[in-house]
């Protein structure tokens, strides 16, 4: 197999198109290429704009070569999670309901990006409405592990992690309300960052429980993630609950190291059905931690057995009110045939949502009714506060938090379909993150025997991702979990296509040693 662009980590990649030893019309077609190759047993692309992405290729390479000023990611293509606005695509949310639905105006992320130079390469595959942990309510199919295509790549932004796991795309965005990024980044071996709520703007994400989502990056190594945070990242006016606080240069502090690093090893997140493997990899990397000079120091998070149903009370609440706009008028499929105006409304809901957004309205609907949401709704918001305090609490000794991101490796597809409850429990460390609005970052740290990907988490104080990005940074710096492929990703290590050519400085040579599984 010829060799390819696609072997190198995106941050690897900008320094190569900086010292132009690759042009982003090549990387470009490299990822589509591979796209053409693998997406049809991983379906993780929902859409591909190939036209359009070469096209902007070509203008950023012309501006590179006239010495013109570029964005952090110029000329690095990056795909969207189909819930993320761009001005005129198609925007489904994985849906029957916005099959059709392209939207008017582009988010303030893709208007980053924009601003950013990164090349909008197409749009990932993801459970309905961002509602599931597995990648299989997608009114469009399942999206499959790179790792094994018999499993689930997790959820719901699985098309973006899927498609970074198999080397199709360097960087994805994907959107984290109870564990969107992280979980499917922790099981397809990648890193996927959640920051703080109010860190990055909303507008032109479409909302499942507004006061839980938050967009962010997913890349095959820290430093990747660092960089389209930083992209991304900043104050929206146009949404309320994005916090002005200026952007640091993640990309610049990223290296420093951090001495006398205490972390915090929440006994609740090592209990009962955590899968033993799993647990041993956490531990070795806790214990690779100690031994770069990291104090470890057990820590309570006593409200942890409460998450689950906090959670599926507040989510389901806020996403009960959020789709109800989606009647067949202001938005959404409306039914072909119709009585009333009431049975329009019912036929097109019934027609447009899957069976797992209907469970979730009517949970909703429910907590919300009067009469019960003061014993549900209301106690759940309760409940939240005490979460939250855990955390502050916890933070007043520790600097970071760290432990599994799920409790088990990759299911197989349909596993648990059958089981709404049993799939819900497999949230049960990253949802907390959400409820406290905290910072999240999962990064590989192993393989089960059966070479599926296991992740670690850490967790942070609010608006601290510097101090979360140099920890796990610390980490990758001495593994090379990260620089593992799916076979079925099947790319050649990169090799310089002209080595006449001055070789690039010595941090840009990772790629070379690329491994594989076999
Ligand atoms: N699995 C959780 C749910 O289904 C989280 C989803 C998410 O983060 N978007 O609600």
């Amino acid at each position: 197999m010829a060799s390819s662009t696609t072997a190198l980590a995106a941050s690897d990649l900008i320094a190569k198109l900086g010292t132009r030893e690759v042009s982003s019309v090549e990387v470009t077609r490299d990822f589509l290429s591979a796209i053409a190759r693998l997406d049809s047993r991983i379906g993780a692309f929902l859409s591909v704009d190939a036209e359009h992405a070469l096209r902007q290729a070509e203008e950023i390479d012309r501006r590179r070569v006239t010495n013109q000023p570029l964005g952090l990611l110029a000329g690095v293509p990056v795909a969207i999670k189909d819930v993320i606005c761009a001005s005129g695509q198609r925007t489904t949310c994985g849906s029957r309901m916005l099959r059709d639905f392209v939207a008017p105006y582009d988010a303030h992320v893709i208007e980053k990006l924009k601003s950013a130079d990164a090349i909008l390469i197409g749009r990932t595959n993801m459970d309905e409405f961002a509602m599931g942990s597995s990648g299989e309510n997608s009114a469009f199919g399942p999206t499959r592990n790179p790792w094994d295509t018999e499993r689930i790549p997790g959820g719901s932004s699985s098309g973006s992690a899927a498609a970074v796991a198999a080397r199709m795309v360097p960087l994805a965005l994907g959107s984290d309300t109870g564990g969107s990024i992280r979980q499917p980044a922790g099981l397809c071996g990648i890193v996927g960052m959640k920051p703080t709520y109010g860190r990055v703007s909303r507008y032109g994400l479409v909302a499942y429980a507004s006061s839980l989502d938050q967009i962010g990056p997913l890349a095959t190594d820290v430093t990747s993630v660092a960089l389209l945070l930083e992209a991304v990242a900043g104050h929206d006016p146009r949404d309320s609950t994005s916090v002005n606080r200026s952007v640091p240069s993640y990309l610049t502090s990223i290296e420093q190291p951090l001495s006398g690093l205490r972390i915090g090893v929440p006994v609740e997140h090592f209990a009962e059905g955590l899968d033993a493997e799993v647990e041993r990899s956490v531990r070795q990397a806790l214990d690779l931690y100690k031994s770069l000079g990291a104090t470890l120091k057990e820590i309570h998070l006593s409200h942890t057995k409460y998450a689950i149903a906090t959670y599926y009370l507040i989510a389901t609440s806020e996403a009960s009110s959020n789709l109800s706009r989606y009647d067949g008028v202001h938005f959404g499929h409306r039914a072909a045939e119709f009585g009333s105006l009431v049975e329009m409304y019912e036929a097109s809901r019934a027609e447009g949502f899957g069976d797992e957004v209907k469970r979730r309205i009517m949970l909703g609907i429910f907590a919300l009714s009067a009469g019960y949401a003061d014993q549900y709704y209301t106690k759940a918001l309760k409940v939240r506060r005490l979460i939250r305090r855990d955390f502050d609490e916890a933070f007043v000794d520790v600097d970071i938090i760290a432990g599994p991101v799920t409790p088990t490796a990759a299911y197989r597809i349909a596993e648990k379909t059958n089981n709404p409850l049993s799939m819900y429990l497999g949230d049960i460390y990253t949802i907390s993150a959400n409820l406290a609005g905290l910072p999240g970052i999962s990064i590989p740290c192993g393989f089960t025997s059966a070479g599926l990907p296991i992740g670690l988490q850490l967790q942070g104080p609010p608006f601290e991702e510097e101090q979360l990005l140099r920890a796990a940074r610390m980490y990758e710096r001495e593994t090379d979990w990260h620089r593992r492929q799916p076979n079925s990703s099947n790319t050649s290590p990169w090799t310089p296509r002209n080595p006449k050519r001055k070789p690039s400085p010595q941090k840009n040579q990772k790629g070379l040693q690329d491994e594989r599984i076999s």
